[in-house]
């Protein structure tokens, strides 16, 4: 437990009404993740300067430092304990420049996605990245998981986003790389190993991005087809032939489990098809991009290639789209699953979820294996669960879906991080000279290992 002598130097470096104790920590909704706000007080520095002198202060007493964005994070990466502090940088929240003519934006750590979305909507701009988590999750934090996403597909994850960064070491030193252009050589990228890092690194303060132009307005289509092969059949077709903005997969067993929940009996008859796709396009006028859906469509409807289709005509009708594809259904009805996040190259998907379903069935065909996912960039999430909880059953599980994913060139973790959720895993897949490699500059850069402890580096 952090001793009060402990408490009042970090009140007297960022003011004592920014600091929360344990009780108050209680009150707090904790985000995704329950064991967030385990830790004996929470920060919120106003500044960069403030937040060094918090690392410097944490770093000479031995104090653990979590850092904090949104807490929207899925891989417990957040997680704090007894003995330690949370770093929050939600006071980071300034836009300090969005400049239109170059097309960049730098701004605070704890700047909303939906925020800065917003800011450069008013200049027709976009952020690149979209995540349904958007009003909570920050850009510190979603530069430090590489958020990946509904855009990626086009416009790459977060780590191509990124033009610079300003961040604090543990031992509270700054390195401040935070340039606004594309080509930028100055020897090697040190603050860039801070990207996809989780806070293992550093604390980021400020991040300087790349913007693109806004789509101009949107047409939903929720498709339903009979096999994988055809719904990346459908993927690929849609984005040679379109302005394409989304293409999102679900399984049919999980859009089923959302229809019955939120009662969504309109929608039910599509969830009967093994696989949904939910596809956006835009367009100069949103009847321009409705008539480029229809006529994406129509002849995919005449050669059978899509079995059944449905245009959003309006807000709502969207918006309950969306709820199939983003809606936890399935956690609600059978609680207790695993997770993954995996990705896969578009070729080989289909082959790869068929081995992944035989496998999971002969292992123990009491399991349900739901899938969700990015299809734009072969990004599933695959959930195994029984109708009791198998969370102790991961190790035996995770090989199921993790295995023979590095030789077909996909990856056993694609968007949410490692956090302490896949370490196993990776300490089990990564290679002994990669982790030796993490390891060591896990050293160089916080060498007390005082930033998030036990996550991310190999043991
Ligand atoms: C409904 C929902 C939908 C989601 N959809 C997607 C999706 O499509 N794609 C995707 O990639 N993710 C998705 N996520 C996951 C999550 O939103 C992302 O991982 C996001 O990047 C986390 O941002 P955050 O600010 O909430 O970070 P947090 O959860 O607060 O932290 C995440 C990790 O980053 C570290 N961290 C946070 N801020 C900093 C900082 N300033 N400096 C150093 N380290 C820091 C933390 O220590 C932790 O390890 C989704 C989550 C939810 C709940």
């Amino acid at each position: 437990v952090i001793s009060s002598f402990d408490v009042a130097a970090l009140a007297a470096i960022v003011g004592s009404g920014n600091v929360e104790h344990r009780a108050a920590l209680a009150a707090r909704d904790p985000g995704v993740d329950q064991e967030n706000l385990g830790a004996d007080v929470r920060v919120r520095p106003a500044d960069t300067a403030e937040v060094a002198a918090v690392l410097r202060y944490c770093n000479e007493r031995g104090i653990p430092v979590v850092p904090h964005g949104g807490r929207t994070g899925l891989s417990g990466g957040a997680r704090s304990h007894r003995g330690g502090i949370v770093l929050s940088v939600e006071r980071l929240d300034a836009i300090e420049s969005l400049d239109p003519l170059s097309r960049t934006a730098v701004v605070g750590a704890g700047v909303t996605l939906a925020r800065l979305a917003e800011a450069a909507g008013a200049h027709a701009l976009s952020v690149g990245t979209d995540l349904g988590a958007r009003d909570s999750a920050t850009l510190g934090g979603m530069v430090s998981t590489n958020a990946g996403g509904i855009g990626a597909f086009r416009h790459g994850t977060v780590r191509e986003r990124v033009l610079g960064l300003e961040a604090v070491l543990a031992d509270g030193s700054i390195v401040s790389e935070l340039g606004r252009v594309l080509k930028r050589n100055e020897g090697y990228g040190v603050e860039r190993l801070l990207i996809g890092a989780e806070g293992t690194l550093g604390v980021i303060t400020r991040v300087s991005l790349a913007l693109v132009a806004a789509d101009g307005p949107g047409a939903t289509a929720l498709v339903a087809v009979d096999s994988l092969v055809q719904a990346v059949s459908v993927a690929d077709r849609l984005r040679r032939s379109t302005n394409a903005t989304a293409i999102e997969l679900m399984s049919g067993n999980h859009a089923a489990a959302v229809c019955r929940s939120l009662g969504y009996t309109d929608l039910a008859p599509m969830a009967a098809h093994p696989w949904l796709l939910l596809l956006e396009v835009g367009a100069d006028d949103a009847t321009a991009a409705e008539s480029a859906l229809v006529g994406f469509l129509e002849p995919l409807l005449e050669d059978a290639t899509v079995a059944d289709a449905a245009i959003a005509q309006n807000a709502s009708q969207r918006d309950a789209m969306w709820r199939v594809r983003e809606d936890w259904a399935v956690d609600r009805e059978r609680p207790g699953g695993l997770w993954f996040d995996v990705s896969v190259p578009l070729s080989e998907l289909s082959h790869y979820v068929d081995v992944v379903q035989t496998r999971v069935s002969a292992h123990d065909p009491t399991l349900g294996v739901y899938i969700i996912g990015h299809l734009g960039d072969g990004n599933l999430h695959v959930t195994i669960n029984a109708p009791t909880p198998i969370t102790e059953r991961y190790a035996t599980i995770a090989p199921l879906v993790t295995e023979g994913l590095a030789e077909c060139g996909g990856s056993w973790s694609a968007e949410h991080g490692i956090g302490i959720e896949k370490k196993s895993t990776l300490e089990r897949l990564a290679g002994a000279t990669k982790q030796r490699l993490m390891r060591a500059l896990k050293d160089v850069y916080d060498p007390n290992g005082i930033l998030n402890p036990g996550k991310v580096v190999p043991g």
